[in-house]
């Protein structure tokens, strides 16, 4: 059982390069054992466009850490029924694995939106929180009344997105440069996203 591990939660409709390489560059850069990609699980009535079934993105979450040393995929959010609150995920992870450090890695874009996130002062007591910049935004202190400690953490800018890759594939774009092998199958295979 690793003894330090990061957390990078994410929809993953689908996963790209972008995310196989930030957790690559904080795995490293943070001396991380492993990185854990997990898709949280979309609750239908919060859907405000098409997700992709779970089964098929975790499909592909492990398609795409398949040849990436250090990664690894955990179902945790998909297993629990209910809205995925990063908080009961860092207890659960912290029951099953007592003797582990958990580094949960958010993007800048979402610092300033923990604090609406439920209990985030007991995430950063469960937890090191390490931010990354994306693309140019590089994290900074918000201006908030909670007290959350947390690392920079830099990482490599890859300018790609779900979104744009959603778009490519809708408009017969290849996508082959953008995410890995694997998860190119599974979406030519299922036809995913053809329809935008
Ligand atoms: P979408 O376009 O559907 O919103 P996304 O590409 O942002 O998707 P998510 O699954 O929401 O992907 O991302 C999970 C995590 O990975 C988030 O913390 C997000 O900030 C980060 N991330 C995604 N793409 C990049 C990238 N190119 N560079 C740095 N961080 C990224």
């Amino acid at each position: 059982m690793p003894g330090s591990v990061g957390l990078l939660g994410g929809t993953f409709d689908p996963p790209h390069n972008g995310h196989v390489r930030v957790a690559q560059d904080v795995r490293q850069g943070l001396g991380l054992d492993c990185v854990l990609l997990i898709p949280v699980r979309v609750p239908p009535h919060k859907r405000t466009a098409r997700v992709t079934p779970a089964a098929l993105r975790l499909e592909m979450v492990r398609a795409a850490v398949a040849d990436a040393p250090g990664l690894d995929v955990s179902e945790i959010e998909l297993e629990r029924e209910g809205p995925s609150y990063t908080v009961d995920t860092l207890r659960r992870l912290g029951d099953e694995r007592p003797d582990t450090d958990l580094t949960c890695i958010v993007g800048a874009d979402q610092l300033a939106e923990m604090a609406d996130w439920k209990e985030p002062e007991e995430i950063s007591a469960l937890a090191r929180l390490a931010v990354m910049n994306r693309g140019d935004l590089a994290p900074v202190e918000p201006d908030w009344d909670i007290t959350l400690e947390w690392t920079a953490v830099s990482v490599t800018p890859l300018d790609v997105s779900s979104t744009q890759i959603r778009s490519m594939v809708a408009e017969g774009r290849p996508v082959g440069h953008l995410v890995p092998a694997g998860v190119l199958r599974i979406i030519e295979r299922e036809k995913l996203y053809c329809n935008g």
